[in-house]
């Protein structure tokens, strides 16, 4: 049988048949097609039509003609289109008119191209006009299939058809394009032709087909434009799936007074209230509302107008959504009283939107908990946990007059930044100069987007909720206010006014996406509240659960059966209360360093350092030990009843000294001004210091080696952590430390620094006559470490993967070094798929991970294993702890709730899947 090309709407089940899934239906016929596929199948009144393929997309591409058989499947599918509507394409007693409509696998709104009223000639708007009795509307739907013919398959700028339009409009006085009347566009039309030949040199094609094929082939070719590729770029679409052709029986919604279109959505997409969202206008088509060129009418108030239709349009929307289970965006049109549905798909919303709509969705029964998981995504939770305007300083702004503008609040958040008004300058001032850039037009076409990515913020004077610029800001997470009408840009000038208020392109001003507020100057921000963000607790407990189920791992014995634990990286109390409250079970790092570096601490560390003798240096560490103590009891108190893993010291000595070459310019400048004063002091300081110089540092006199050159700085941390631990045991606070030691490369280390350090925390134990389970165990950072794991587990009874320094080690790369001077070229050439600081190599550092774990609980079968690198907060570095038997994951306090729902969908994706043997 000759290859299909061409489906017709009511053939879904060939394409079932032919894929062997919904979602081969989906990649064949695009996201449109198979929705107006589905919905013909389901009853719900599509106008007739049908879908080239994908695959005929792809052919072209790689062909740069139709495909054999194509073009003439086209034909027949446009006869039995005919025959299904009564119409024949380029009749002039009875003309059908066509679109055609771009739609890949997902949704990229705006970023390809449609043509519609395909198939109007003179001769066919002869007979429209016949027909219908209707010059105005066919002269203007004439007009517009000259326009868009000629801006998208011909190539011609937009500008060349709006400047005598413009022009026309101004001369007969008139405001808006409703003024017009049948004379008026009949004119348009005339004047439109006349801009096709000037500027191609040929007619405005009067044969309906040659129209047909050179839509259809602009259509396709729009799969490779700049504004398609852009996009895909930034949202990980592939390239080789290319978009499907919708051919769809023109249905006119501005037809006159009892015609209308309009699109929304089955739920809020900025704030998931579950209620019908969106716009329609009279007596108007589909892009007038999208473009948001006329100001339109909400969509409750269609009940006064056309009550029929509304309820019609209701009852089938939640039909809709009730089949696909989402919350869902739809177009419709009525033409002369009659509802037409043109789309159907999942709608794009915003993060809080995501997360409302999902609980509810779990909570009115239409998904279970594990979907409504699945859909909130991490970067749903990173948004929601972003900075907010802090309501005092938005007051006291207001009150000094800064209030600039208020408009529709399409994207929520808070964002501060200068204003430029194009998207070229609003990219090339993020990029370049590194500014904080709001991106301000009067509304955004598909060529902004590029701005809109580069910006903190969008601000537009035009367009409503479902404007092009608010459709993307919340698809990326960009705060948007639109349709702030009071505003006028001048975009010669570069200046925008609102009542002799004027901000100038470059200026700072906050948009506020969720209250669609904006002021001139800085506000100040604040981060939000997570106590205050009911769904997203309770997608979080969700997610939780999920996890802590008894074999959501299939695991060989002694191996973790639950999913991932997520823990924190936290060195104060007030992190680790922090990183409760966001969830975490533990903490995975408590680098105690950091307490050293503190003001009054400093000097004492210096001279414990610079100590000529172990009394000298004892004797500083005891004016140390009652820091560290009371740092340790903060601690265990804010993570009561939970495991602290409390890290020795790890960087090397040098770090805690003061910067030789200042020192060093500090003693020259004395001795040549002659002072005397501290300047031996000085000079000693200079011989300690330069007798400490490493020539890498990194790879020197730290972690272990360190604790075995100078056991009594770990000891004296030791002991810190016991007498802490013990206190706290006394006030009822159930302690569970965990002692780690840092940059481990053999076993040998261990058995040196361990038992003494076991000593001391047993006398401490018996001293203060208390007892508590405690671990000791190491970072796995180096990667003889992870090769002798079942040497090191002798000792150690835990690892945590410390992927920070396993990676340097791991690729010989210093990670500063890598990242200043090569690893984005690395990236750019492909050379690494990502930067392995951010996200764990698999292949490499990953598989020594994996090692160390089989080898390490081949000889310790309850070895606990984390991780405390960076990694530990990226989701897909967390979907291969869950991979490889981790018990839990370590990461900032901000991150954990990301963390959290990771490793929910990694528990869910594996769930049963047997780790280590099946990956
Ligand atoms: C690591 O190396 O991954 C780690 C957590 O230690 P640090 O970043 O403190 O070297
Ligand atoms: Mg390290």
């Amino acid at each position: 049988m000759a290859k299909k090309w061409v489906y017709l709407f009511d053939e879904v089940a060939a394409a079932e048949s032919y894929t062997g899934s919904w979602d081969g239906v989906r990649a064949l016929l695009g996201g449109k097609g198979s929705g107006l596929a589905d919905m013909t199948r389901a009853g719900v009144p599509v106008p007739p039509g049908f879908t080239v393929t994908t695959e005929a997309c792809n052919q072209f591409s790689a062909l740069d003609k139709f495909p054999a058989g194509m073009w003439k499947q086209e034909l027949a599918a446009l006869q039995e289109v005919e025959k299904r509507t009564r119409k024949k394409f380029g009749d002039p007693t009875k003309p059908l008119l066509v679109s055609c409509r771009s739609g890949a696998k997902f949704s990229m709104p705006g970023m390809m191209d449609t043509v519609l009223n395909i198939g109007l000639t003179d001769k066919t708007a002869e007979g429209m006009i016949k027909l219908t009795g209707n010059p105005r509307f066919v002269y203007d739907s004439y007009r517009r299939l000259v326009e868009m013919f000629g801006t998208v398959v011909l190539g011609i700028a937009d500008e060349a058809f709006e400047e005598p339009l413009k022009a026309y409009k101004e001369k007969k006085g008139y405001k808006l394009d409703t003024e017009m009347t049948a004379e008026d566009w009949k004119a348009m039309a005339d004047a439109f032709k006349a801009v096709v030949k000037k500027e191609k040199g040929f007619d405005f094609p009067q044969d309906p087909l040659k129209q047909l094929e050179l839509a259809t082939e602009a259509v396709f070719k729009s799969w490779n434009g700049k504004r398609a590729v852009d996009y895909r770029r930034a949202t990980n679409i592939p390239d080789d799936l290319g978009t499907a052709v919708n051919i769809v029986t023109m249905v006119f919604g501005n037809m006159g007074d009892d015609s209308g279109t309009g699109v929304a959505f089955t739920r809020n997409p900025s704030t998931g209230e579950r209620k019908m969202y969106g716009d329609y206008l009279l007596n108007a088509q589909g892009e007038d509302v999208v473009a948001g060129i006329r100001n339109t009418e909400p969509i409750e108030n269609l009940v006064q107008k056309m009550p029929e239709v509304y309820h019609q349009f209701m009852d089938i929307t939640a039909k809709l959504e009730k089949h696909y289970q989402e919350m869902q965006d739809v177009e419709f049109t009525i033409e002369r009283g009659k509802l037409w549905m043109l789309q159907t798909r999942n709608g794009k919303r915003t993060a809080k939107a995501a997360v409302k709509i999902a609980v509810d969705m779990a909570n009115e029964g239409l998904i279970t908990k594990e979907e409504a998981v699945l859909r909130v995504t991490p970067e749903n939770v990173d948004t929601l946990l972003h900075p907010q305007f802090d309501e005092r300083a938005k007051k006291a702004a207001e009150k000094s007059g800064a209030f600039f503008a208020k408009g529709v609040n399409a994207s929520p958040g808070a964002a501060v930044g200068q204003a430029y008004f194009d998207a070229d300058t609003a990219e090339k001032m993020a990029k370049e100069k590194k500014q904080a850039v709001i991106m301000v037009r009067p509304f955004t076409k598909p060529d902004d987007v590029h701005g809109m990515i580069a910006s903190k913020g969008v601000l537009t004077s035009e367009g409503g909720a479902t404007s092009h610029a608010a459709v993307v800001a919340r698809q990326f997470g960009i705060p948007c206010v639109v349709g702030a009408s009071s505003i006028t840009i001048d975009l010669e000038r570069r200046v925008m006014e609102v009542n002799g208020k004027v901000v100038k392109e470059g200026e700072w001003i906050s948009v506020d996406g969720t209250t669609g507020e904006v002021f001139i100057g800085q506000i100040k921000t604040i981060e939000p509240k997570i106590e205050e963000q009911t769904e997203l607790l309770t997608i979080l407990n969700w997610a939780d659960e999920i996890c802590a189920r008894d074999g959501v791992r299939k695991a060989p014995n002694g191996w973790p059966r639950r999913g991932l634990q997520v823990w924190a990286n936290a060195d104060y109390p007030k992190d680790a209360r922090r990183a409760r409250s966001y969830g975490a079970k533990g903490i995975g790092l408590c680098r105690t360093e950091h307490m050293f570096f503190e003001t009054e601490r400093l000097p004492i560390v210096q001279r414990m350092i610079l100590a000529k003798s172990s009394e000298e240096r004892t004797a500083a560490l005891n004016e140390l030990l009652p820091y560290q103590r009371k740092d340790f009891d903060g601690l265990f108190e804010a993570m009561d009843g939970y495991p602290v893993i409390i890290r020795l010291i790890d960087p090397p000595l040098h770090e805690f000294m003061p910067d030789e070459e200042k020192l060093f310019e500090e003693v020259v400048t004395m001795r040549v001004k002659g002072e005397k004063k501290g300047l031996q002091e000085k000079e000693e300081l200079l011989t300690a210091i330069k007798a400490m110089h490493e020539s890498n540092p990194m790879m020197g006199l730290r972690g272990v080696r360190l604790s075995i050159a100078m056991p009594e700085i770990v000891e004296m941390q030791v002991r810190a952590i016991f007498e802490a631990a013990a206190d706290c045991t006394l006030r009822k606070i159930v302690v569970k430390p965990e002692v780690m030691i840092p940059l481990t490369g053999t076993v040998k280390e261990l058995e040196w620094i361990q038992p003494r350090l076991e000593r001391i925390a047993k006398t401490v134990m018996e001293e203060k006559k208390v007892s508590f389970s405690y671990k000791f165990g190491t970072m796995i950072e180096i990667p003889r470490a992870a090769v002798t794991a079942a040497e090191i587990a002798k000792l150690a009874e835990f690892f945590s993967f410390g992927t920070n320094d396993l990676t340097q080690m791991t690729f010989g790369y210093s990670r500063d070094d890598a990242e200043r001077n090569f690893l984005v070229t690395y990236v750019e050439q492909k050379i690494l798929p990502k930067n392995p600081f951010q996200t764990l190599d698999r292949d490499g550092v990953g598989r020594l991970m994996e090692w160390a774990i089989t080898e390490g609980r081949q000889t310790r079968l309850e070895l606990e294993v984390g991780i405390c690198g960076e990694h530990g907060g990226d989701p897909e570095s967390i979907e291969w702890c869950h991979l490889i038997g981790n018990n839990y994951v370590s990461c900032s306090p901000f991150r954990v709730p990301i963390a959290r729902l990771a490793a929910a969908h990694v528990a869910l994706k594996y769930s049963g899947k047997a780790i280590v043997e099946d990956k």
